[in-house]
This record gives C-alpha cells, sequence and structure tokens, in this order.
C-alpha cells in the first residue's frame, strides 16, 4: 500500500528519494561498519590473543612425569601458568629443545619448588605483571582500534556530505538538507484550504524579499512561526511553499536530528545549522516535528537523554535570541508540530516561536481545493464532480486526500480505464482509510447530524446565557485527536476574577452540546465525554476551593497538591468520608441544574438551533456571526420572560 504523504508529484517524490537515499547510505554505512569490526575483532583474537595462550599447551600430569623423567630443561612459574622447555633427546642423541606450557594447580603446588630443586632444573619466577598493562593490551586496544576507525569512516562520511571537515570529523555537523531557492518549485499555488495560514504568513514573506522596508516601515520583525496541527495537513508542504513564494533558502531538518547519544552533539548541530543559514541568507529554517527537542523540561521524568535533550533545546533558544534578524541577512525559523501540548514554555515565549499558526483539516471548501491541486496530473472522466468526492472525505487530511487521488488513479489504470470515475475515487477512500488506522476518519451522515446538531448547542448557550463568551467559529471537521467538531470561543479580555453566575454560564455551555442532542433527538450519545468531564470538574473547584455552595460554606476541601513521582497528586485523607458524600452531591446539583438550563433554552430557540445545525451540515465549517443570525431570524416561540435582558447583555459581551 503507498505511504501516506506520498503523493505522485514529482518534486515531493524527488525530496524522498533524497530521503530515502541517505537513509540507505546511513543503513548501508552502519551494516559495513558492524560487520568490519566484528572481522576486526575476529582477526585479533586469532592473531594476537590467541598465540600468546595456547603455544604448545600440555596437561599438569604430563609435566610432573616430564619433571620426574627429568627431562625439564628450565622453567618460569607464573601467576597463571608455567612456561618453561623440554629436553627432548632427538634420535641420534642430541638434545633438542621443545617449549611448553601448563596450567597448575588453582591451589598452587607447595612441593612444586622441592622437585624442581631435587630435579635440579633451572626455574624462575615471572614478575607480577603491571595491572593496567595487561588490562591495556588486552581490552582497550581493540577499542581503541575500533574507535579510531569509527571516526575515519565517520569523518569520511560527513566531509562527503557537506564541504570541508567540521567538528571533530563532522559529528556535530548539522544534517539539515539546504534547498537553494532556484531549486524549491512549490508555491501557495499548490497548497489547499489553507487560506488563513497563507494570509498570515505573508508578513513572513514581505520581510524575507524586502527586509529593508520593512525594518524601515518600523514593523515588529518577525523571527519564529510555529505550524500546529494533525499530522499530514500539510505543514511541511507550507513551510517549504513559503520559501518558495519569497524566494529564499530553505534548510529542512527534523527535530529527531538532534536528539543524539552524546551530549553536546544536539546543540553543535543547531550551531552548525545556523551558521549555514545566515551564510545563506535569506532563509528559512525549518525543524520539523519540533517536540522531539523542544518537550518541556521538568516535570514528566524521562529515562536518560535529558541532559542531551536539554542543552539542544538551550543552544536552540539561544539562537532563536541571538540572532538579530537584522535586514542584512535575514533568517526565519519555522517549526511544525502536532502536539503543541508538550513544549516547553521557554520556547513559545514573546520573541521566539510568538507565532503560531493553526491549521486544521480542511473543510469542503478546502477539500476541492487539495483534490483539485492532487488531480492536475490525473485523467478525471468528464463527470467526476470534485465537490461530491470531497464531500465523501469530510475528515480527510491533504495528505489523505493526495492518497486517496493516487489510489484512485492507481485502480483505474489496472482495470485499463481511459479515465478516472467517481466509483474509482470511492474506492480508493476505504483503501486509505484501511491503511491509515483510524487516524482519519470518515463519518456517516448520522453522524455528522448528531455532532452539527451537538456543536450547534454549544455555540447557542454561549449566546444565550449572559456570560457566555462570543462564539468565532463552529466546525463539524473531525479534529485528528479524538474530538469530532468544535465550538471556538474568543473571549473579550482576559479574566482574572470571576463571578459565581459565570462560572455557572461555563457549565450551561460546556453541557449545551449533550442537551442539544436530547432536545433534537430525545437521545443521547457519547459525544460530551469530554463536555462533561470539564464541567465536573468545573463545578468541583467551585464546591472545594471557592466555596461557592451555600451546604458547604466557604471552606476549603481541597485536598493538599502532593508531589510524588514527579506529578502532583491529591491528598484527600483529611476530609471524611460524610463530607466527601456532600461534596459529590453539591457537585451534581451544580452540573445538573446547568443541563436543565441549557436544555430550557435551547428548547426555547429550537428553530434557531435546526437553522444552525443545517448551516453547519452544508458548509462544516461557519464563523460566529452566523449563530447570531440564526438567532435574529428564527421565531422563538416559548421566550423565557427574562430573554430581554439577555439579549442585552449579549449584545455588551460581543460589542
Ligand atoms: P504535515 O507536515 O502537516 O504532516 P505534509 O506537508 O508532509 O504534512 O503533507 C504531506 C503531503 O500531503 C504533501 O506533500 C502534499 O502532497 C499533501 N498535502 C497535505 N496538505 C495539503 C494541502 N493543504 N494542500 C495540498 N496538498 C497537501
Ligand atoms: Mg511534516
Ligand atoms: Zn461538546
Amino acid at each position: 500500500m503507498n505511504e501516506p504523504g506520498s503523493p505522485p508529484r514529482k518534486d515531493n517524490r524527488d525530496d524522498e528519494k533524497k530521503r530515502q537515499e541517505k537513509g540507505r547510505r546511513q543503513f548501508r554505512f552502519g551494516i559495513s561498519y558492524l560487520i568490519t569490526s566484528l572481522l576486526v575483532l575476529w582477526l585479533f583474537q586469532l592473531l594476537v590473543v590467541a598465540p600468546l595462550n595456547r603455544s604448545t599447551e600440555i596437561p599438569y600430569s604430563e609435566f610432573m612425569k616430564n619433571l620426574a623423567d627429568g627431562r625439564i630443561a628450565e622453567v618460569t612459574i607464573g601467576e597463571r601458568d608455567i612456561i618453561g622447555e623440554t629436553k627432548n633427546p632427538k634420535p641420534d642423541g642430541s638434545p633438542a629443545v621443545v617449549p611448553f606450557d601448563t596450567v597448575p594447580a588453582p591451589a598452587g603446588d607447595s612441593k612444586l619448588i622441592e622437585e624442581l630443586q631435587n630435579a635440579k632444573v633451572t626455574y624462575r619466577f615471572e614478575r607480577p605483571p603491571n595491572p593496567i598493562g595487561g588490562f591495556l593490551l588486552e581490552y582497550l586496544m581493540p577499542l581503541a582500534l575500533l574507535g579510531g576507525f569509527w571516526y575515519l569512516a565517520y569523518g569520511r562520511m560527513g566531509s562527503g556530505a557537506g564541504p570541508g571537515l567540521g567538528g571533530i570529523f563532522g559529528v556535530g555537523k548539522s544534517k539539515a538538507i539546504e534547498v537553494k531557492p532556484e531549486d524549491i518549485t512549490v508555491t501557495y499555488k499548490d497548497v489547499g484550504g489553507a487560506d488563513e495560514a497563507i494570509a498570515e504568513l505573508q508578513e513572513i514573506i514581505q520581510f524575507l524579499k524586502a527586509p529593508d522596508q520593512f525594518a524601515q516601515l518600523g514593523g515588529h520583525i518577525p523571527k519564529g512561526v510555529l505550524l500546529v496541527g494533525p499530522p499530514g495537513t500539510g505543514k511541511t508542504l507550507l513551510a517549504k511553499a513559503t520559501a518558495g513564494e519569497a524566494q529564499v533558502a530553505f534548510f529542512e531538518t527534523s527535530g529527531a536530528e538532534f536528539v543524539e547519544m552524546f551530549v553536546g552533539v544536539g546543540a553543535a548541530r543547531v550551531r552548525d545549522m545556523f551558521e549555514q543559514a545566515r551564510k545563506a541568507a535569506p532563509a528559512i529554517v525549518f525543524i520539523d516535528e519540533i517536540d522531539a527537542i523542544g518537550q518541556s523540561r521538568g516535570g514528566v521524568m524521562r529515562l536518560g537523554g535529558n541532559d542531551e535533550r536539554e542543552q539542544t533545546l538551550n543552544q536552540l533558544l539561544a539562537e532563536i535570541d541571538g540572532f538579530k534578524t537584522d535586514a542584512s541577512a535575514p533568517v526565519i525559523i519555522m517549526a511544525a508540530t502536532n502536539r503543541p501540548e508538550v513544549l516547553d514554555p521557554a520556547l513559545l515565549r514573546a520573541g521566539r516561536f510568538d507565532r503560531q499558526i493553526a491549521i486544521g483539516n480542511p473543510d469542503l471548501v478546502g477539500r476541492v481545493q487539495i483534490l483539485r491541486i492532487h488531480s492536475k496530473n490525473v485523467k478525471l472522466a468528464a463527470d467526476f464532480d470534485v465537490e461530491r468526492a470531497a464531500r465523501m472525505t469530510a475528515g480527510f487530511s491533504g495528505a489523505d486526500l493526495a492518497n486517496a487521488m493516487n489510489e484512485a488513479a492507481l485502480l483505474a489504470a489496472r482495470h485499463k480505464a481511459a479515465a478516472v470515475t467517481l466509483n474509482d475515487f470511492e474506492a480508493a477512500i476505504e483503501r486509505v482509510i484501511a491503511g491509515s488506522e483510524k487516524r482519519s476518519r470518515v463519518m456517516n451522515e448520522q453522524e455528522r447530524t448528531t455532532v452539527a446538531y451537538h456543536e450547534s448547542g454549544h455555540a447557542l448557550v454561549a449566546e444565550l446565557v449572559p456570560y457566555g463568551e462570543p462564539v468565532s467559529k463552529i466546525s463539524i471537521v473531525p479534529h485528528s485527536r479524538g474530538a469530532l467538531g468544535y465550538t471556538m470561543q474568543m473571549p473579550t479580555e482576559d479574566r482574572y476574577l470571576l463571578k459565581i453566575d459565570e462560572l455557572k454560564d461555563r457549565i450551561a455551555v460546556m453541557l449545551g452540546g449533550r442537551a442539544a442532542e436530547v432536545v433534537e433527538f430525545r437521545t443521547i450519545s457519547t459525544g460530551a465525554t469530554d463536555d462533561i468531564m470539564r464541567a465536573t470538574e468545573l463545578a468541583r473547584h467551585m464546591v472545594t476551593e471557592f466555596g461557592m455552595s451555600d451546604k458547604l460554606g466557604s471552606v476549603r476541601y481541597a485536598g493538599q497538591q502532593l508531589q510524588y513521582l514527579g506529578r502532583s497528586v491529591e491528598d484527600n485523607s483529611q476530609i471524611s468520608p460524610e463530607t466527601r458524600q456532600v461534596i459529590d452531591g453539591e457537585v451534581q446539583r451544580l452540573v445538573t441544574e446547568q443541563y436543565k438550563r441549557a436544555q430550557e433554552l435551547l428548547a426555547a430557540h429550537q428553530p434557531a438551533l435546526k437553522t444552525l445545525a443545517q448551516r453547519l451540515l452544508k458548509q462544516e465549517t461557519v464563523s460566529g456571526s452566523v449563530v447570531k443570525e440564526a438567532l435574529e431570524n428564527s421565531p422563538s416561540p416559548g421566550l423565557p420572560a427574562d430573554c430581554a435582558h439577555m439579549e442585552e447583555s449579549r449584545e455588551e459581551a460581543s460589542g
């Protein structure tokens, strides 16, 4: 099966080839290195160690017999063996001297000296060996040999990859692949469904193209851009296309390439990469999967590798801080991750990766664009409806779409069709889903409808409660991390002090999703699991920490946070079982009250709920203004008495 993310495009394939070539070279090197070192060890044993031990060993009994027969000429008694010479009369009677060695009894033979004395044998004792000498010879020498060989081989490889020898034979050389501006063939025309991200990147391009002008206008010069999104949404593609648009050099590397066994190597590579980039400026440095080095320091304990990662991260931070984004050598650093939550906060601080661009799975319009891009070189049947194809693939990432189009072309080729039909594409979808281990999912119509009502419920309750934060965007495009849709709320200001009514409103909004399902379908689904968790957590905080329950009063019931094995755990041993029961009851009451309230609000505005959900089903993503429109344009039959007041505060909140 085709690997996701290798669509039939020339530039991508070249790239892929380069990577594969690199990987293969490293693999071959590893194997030949292993074989050679084993060979060297074996030869060493065979030629050096073995002859020393094995010359002419005879059994101790034979030695004793020779001694008794008077055939021993002389011996040297060592700690571990006895070596010496025997007199073996040749047939013609002249004596011949034959060397021998033998291993004495472990405890030593106390009578040996006496017998030697009696037999008049010359004997001497071996000087005890210098304890370091033997060790050096037997263990360190082969190691040193291997080490030397390793350095030579590695040094050669390093110099083969880049100009000259850097560091210690190139170990500290950056492995980033430099792509010259003229070799970058992708531009924003090759990226579909990422209009928002592209708009945000315009500033970077402006800066790279005309840094002087940019500085003159007093623009704040950007340094780092972090692209955040699920796998296959085109983060790498977007970074490269940005370099293509600006016509600057592009240094591509991945976080994992900085994570090495030896402390300091990663840091050296970071330094080297930035040095190269500055030489090639204007340039974009792209670090893919930055979470490999940028993981939060401290906190969760990890085995090994921590020092190294920390040093690498520190070096990266220093480089970002250090390079003045001066107009003469503009370098922009871009990075991508699909796990922003594990990144070290230091990376996200202002002046570093202060610009974060979220890229999600494409919505319907985006999918149409992406399918068009990837069908440029595919012969589609005349009646191939791209829009319908896009409808069938809700939840697919850009890479999944590219892959599906490729599979469709292959399928069509297999049954020797003249062009790719929608049927081929449908079959291809199934293959992609099967191949991607549930990473991408396509929801069936019923699921989509449920999610549409669920999200509409969140959004409407947020608009209807007095303290709801304004909704900025609703979407039913499945997210990679489990969420089937989302409602984004934009706080109008940072809040440090929240009133009890505001907190209650928040709970109502969280439960608005499930409430909508009940109001519309008279049944509930598992889609509210996360909502319920958050609502319960908030209610518990209100009861145990904020003192917001009349029954329990302004007393803190939350257990103490204890540090245990690097995690914080709560110690509840101070709270009596009876009190715990009351707490649970109060939490339940708070949550249930708000759930009822959300249901009532939605029941009173059911026409608006229907309108909004239908809009969502059609468009997949709508902006917050649509929520207000739906409320204004739909008649509200059973308006509660205090609704006028609510509408007023709603306007306040959004204004
Ligand atoms: P990411 O880095 O986010 O994991 P990539 O940029 O590696 O994803 O995407 C893999 C491939 O999928 C790209 O090379 C491209 O062919 C295709 N692709 C992904 N997103 C898009 C998009 N928005 N528009 C066009 N093609 C895309
Ligand atoms: Mg990528
Ligand atoms: Zn929800």
